[in-house]
């Protein structure tokens, strides 16, 4: 019977039979066709594999192709161009940075300034901020802003002012008090005796030498092609390191409470597979990942897990200590975590460029220096992208971690979550808005199914305050600072947005202005390099020293003053 011929027989027959119908069909090919179409089609084959594994997604490339045609046809292309000039200009509006009749200052002055000059100057340039973080009508940014601190930090910075951490020879307290903020943060995050860590500039240079640690990781263990699985929610440094450093960025959708959807996390996991990333709360929502599910994934497949708690590493590390109890662990103390960021410039309230990026254990931070053992100018050894660091800053954030101490950043945690709780649970009050997820930390977002919430931030803003502004879905946060701790600031916010909201609702489909408009528009906007373009003329208009009654416009749109 058929059924008890054994496998190995029936292999062997078909491939019998394959090698007699190759051999058939190139019986009449001469050997010279064969090798040269072995040749080609194994050429063909390696370009196929380049143009369809690339760091950037054949998918992201074909659009791109694709609206780049689009933008050349006739009728659609000028159509297109002129809703583009629109924005460019719009864009170049709402930057209107000088007021008239202000210039700038273009080249050195001919003669040294004299210290009462420059400091009754600097009180000008301090004057044209006109919106007061001081009143806490502003989302995050400054995040304790406290006199007495700032006192202390300017000593400290002044003692502090010429030092450099490239010299450790030179400055060895300096060197020390690196090392102890960064032992400091190991404790905070439970680290073990082999966790360690870098100080860096700020978050997004954390990321970058985590991921950049990972890639080299993953190269050493063979993989050519290195990914990163992301939550969608995840801050934007992650694809700036992706785009820096040649990494694959693949963003996994968020389930409805806005965490990281872990079986969509599981599925998206290949050989190819560098890092797993959760954030700590992810910035847009404040929503907390569910860490402890992703660690297990970590530890299955045995890939390094990042946790991003840049924004509320600080906070979330306190939580348990100020009384409030969070859904999962986050820290080193769930097996399977191999990396932490945290900003001591955001909730560490020390002096903006500062952060700390940290590993589970030494074997992950060897990947992230650098060394140019041949260098002429000596044995050149880089814990971090910068070469020359500024020491006063490290200084800072060493005195600002001193001077807060536990008690300090409990009771800032206390003040901090329980005014965010009141905020949150206010808002759910007000009809005609909602609240994204269940935030556990001090980011509240909220959207609204009835009207275009852009225009709640556009009436809040004209009240002096200044909300993020989200995307994809619409929405707008606020990150709760202890500015916003002081008395009558959470309930004047609170009046202000139930007011606003009752002006909105007399006309809930009135046309959105300013900032709101131009974020409707840059969603609706389908070739998202067209965004890019803006985006990057938005940046020339930053370093821009054009007066504002001048001539100039950006790339020759309709001029706005
Ligand atoms: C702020 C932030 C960062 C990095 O920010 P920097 O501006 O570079 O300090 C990274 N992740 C999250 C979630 C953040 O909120």
């Amino acid at each position: 019977m058929e059924t008890f011929i054994p496998q190995k027989e029936i292999f062997l027959m078909y491939l019998g039979k394959t090698r007699s119908f190759v051999n058939g069909k190139c019986s009449g090919i001469e050997p010279w066709q064969l090798i040269g179409s072995t040749c080609a089609a194994t050429l063909m084959l390696v370009w196929l594999h380049r143009f369809l594994f690339q760091s950037e997604s054949l998918l992201s490339r074909s659009k791109k192709r694709f609206f780049k045609v689009v933008r050349k046809l006739p009728v659609v292309g000028p159509l297109i161009q002129k809703h583009f000039n629109k924005a460019m200009a719009d864009v170049a509006y709402s930057l209107s940075f000088l007021k008239e009749g202000k210039g700038y200052i273009r080249t050195l002055p001919a003669k040294g300034m004299s210290q009462h000059e420059i400091l009754e100057k600097i009180q000008e340039y301090s004057a044209l901020d006109d919106v007061h973080w001081e009143d806490g009508k502003v989302s995050g940014t400054v995040y304790s802003g406290e006199k007495k601190l700032t006192n202390l930090l300017v000593k400290v910075y002044e003692e502090f002012a010429w030092s450099n951490p490239l010299h450790p020879d030179i400055f060895p307290g300096l060197r020390k008090m690196e090392a102890e903020v960064v032992r400091m943060a190991c404790a905070l995050f439970n680290g073990g005796p082999n966790s360690c860590g870098a100080m860096t500039s700020g978050g997004t240079e954390s990321i970058l030498m985590a991921c950049k640690a990972y890639r080299d990781l993953a190269y050493e263990r063979g993989i050519d092609h290195p990914e990163m699985l992301v939550p969608k929610s995840v801050h934007a440094a992650f694809d700036k390191a992706a785009h820096y450093f040649g990494i694959k960025i693949v963003h996994i959708p968020l389930t409805k409470a806005m965490q990281v959807d872990v079986q969509a996390m599981r599925r998206a996991i290949s050989r190819n597979t560098a890092m797993l990333v959760c954030s700590a709360p992810q910035f847009p929502h404040g929503i907390m990942d569910p860490v402890e599910e992703v660690a297990k994934l970590a530890l299955k497949y045995k890939i390094p897990l990042h946790v991003d708690a840049c924004l509320g590493g600080f906070l979330i590390a306190f939580m348990e200590k100020a009384g409030f109890l969070l859904q999962s662990s986050f820290d080193f103390r769930v097996q399977g975590v191999t990396s932490i960021s945290a900003d001591t410039h955001k909730y560490g309230y020390a002096p903006k460029g500062s952060s700390v990026v940290l590993y589970s254990d030494k074997k992950y931070r060897h990947y992230q220096f650098f060394v140019a053992p041949d260098w002429q100018g000596g044995i050149y050894a880089s814990p971090t992208v910068a070469g020359s660091r500024p020491g006063g800053i490290i200084a800072a954030c060493w005195a600002t971690m001193m001077y807060m101490g536990e008690d300090g950043y409990v009771e800032a945690t206390k003040k901090i979550i329980t005014t965010a709780r009141f905020i949150e649970s206010e808002l759910r009050k007000i009809k005609n808005i909602f609240i994204f997820g269940k935030p556990e930390v001090s980011v509240i977002s909220f959207g609204s199914d009835t009207f275009y919430i852009y225009q709640l931030s556009n009436l809040l803003t004209s009240r002096g305050w200044n909300l993020n502004v989200l995307q994809f879905p619409s929405s707008v946060h606020l990150c709760i600072t202890l500015l916003h701790t002081r008395p009558g600031v959470a309930d004047l916010f609170l009046k202000d947005v139930r007011e606003c909201i009752f002006e909105i609702m007399k006309d809930p489909n009135a046309k959105t202005t300013g900032i709101g408009a131009i974020y409707g528009m840059a969603q609706s906007i389908p070739d998202r390099s067209m965004v890019a373009e803006i985006s990057r003329a938005y940046l020339d208009c930053l370093y821009s020293t054009d007066s504002p009654s001048s001539d100039k416009h950006m790339n020759g749109s309709p001029g706005h003053h």
